[in-house]
């Protein structure tokens, strides 16, 4: 307890990529300064796809250059492929994260490519890093999605993930992270991941978690990880987005809700709490009617 545990914020990238209705680029630049003034200390922007198939995200390279002029923070996105980072890297982002589905047929399905195709862009990308100027030089995850498990396929055996961490890291990915894309990670299930994985990759090369609480169970699956040696754990305010397969359930786990059972448990991730449940009026304000979940916002800060 007393270490610090780094927050991404991911509404601006998972939470809005549901969401059809566009949110306004001000209202999206507003929300960004507003988390970073709360204390946020990193937020994925945006995501470098064609506008065609995600309108939602078409003004993430605007994104990036306004969240660049917010000192300290770390501005994250995410690229499918070596034309994103090559658009990531000329914005100026600190962070690129490429999704690596674990399910070959979930990978069929959403962007078309096999898992050697998938290798084979990572390298390209690690290289593309590789040739910029040391400080355009962002740091480069690959994030093992559907980790957990996948709509399409079921279960992924463990093996099959484990071969995916050292194959990124081999491609020249700085580090690996676990998505649980489709909520279906359990506590004990997440334990043996993190520490399987963190054995092919190393201690230092597994840092980040990215989960969903479709069944319920995100902040329970943090709690395991955090034991583990998990020290970046996604989450979208007000977990937006919700979840398509699970009406009621939030999308990403709810960032108030996990500040504050941080805080409680003596963890730091400088984050000011009640400022950040203020935020919510932008969101709310600039999507009227979308659903915004939570615990904490609804029940209010206990007094101490
Ligand atoms: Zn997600």
């Amino acid at each position: 307890m007393g270490s610090f545990i780094e927050i991404s914020e991911v509404g601006p990238r998972d939470g809005l990529q549901s969401i059809k209705r566009i949110m306004p680029l001000a209202a999206k630049k507003a929300w960004i300064t507003a988390e970073a003034d709360c204390g946020v200390p990193e937020i994925e922007v945006g995501s470098f796809v064609p506008a065609k198939i995600l309108p939602q995200l078409a003004d993430t390279a605007k994104l990036v250059a306004h969240a660049r002029s917010i000192d300290g923070l770390k501005v994250a996105v995410l690229v499918p492929n070596l034309r994103g980072a090559q658009d990531a890297i000329k914005a100026g982002t600190h962070k690129i994260t490429i999704p690596l589905s674990a399910s070959e047929t979930h990978s069929l399905a959403n962007v078309k490519r096999t898992h050697k195709q998938m290798l084979a862009a990572v390298r390209e990308i690690a290289n593309l890093i590789k040739s910029a100027p040391k400080n355009k030089r962002p740091l480069f995850e690959g994030g093992i999605s559907t980790a957990f498990g996948c709509t399409l396929e079921g279960a992924i055996p463990k093996a099959k993930i484990l071969e995916l961490a050292h194959a990124l890291m081999d491609a020249g990915c700085d580090e690996v992270g676990l998505s649980d894309t489709t909520g279906y990670a359990t506590p004990d299930h997440v334990i043996s991941l993190v520490k399987a994985v963190k054995n092919v990759v190393g201690e230092q090369n597994l840092k980040g978690l990215h989960l969903h609480n479709t069944r319920g169970l995100g902040l329970t699956n943090v709690f395991a990880a955090l034991e583990h040696g998990i020290t970046t754990i996604d989450a979208s305010l007000g977990g937006i987005g919700g979840c398509p397969f699970a009406p009621g359930a939030s999308g990403n786990i709810v960032t108030e809700d996990l500040v504050f059972m941080l805080d409680s448990m003596g963890f730091k991730t400088g984050i000011d709490l009640g400022a950040l449940l203020k935020v919510r009026d932008i969101v709310t304000d600039a999507l009227p009617g979308e659903p915004m979940y939570g615990f904490i916002p609804d029940a209010g800060l206990p007094k101490s």
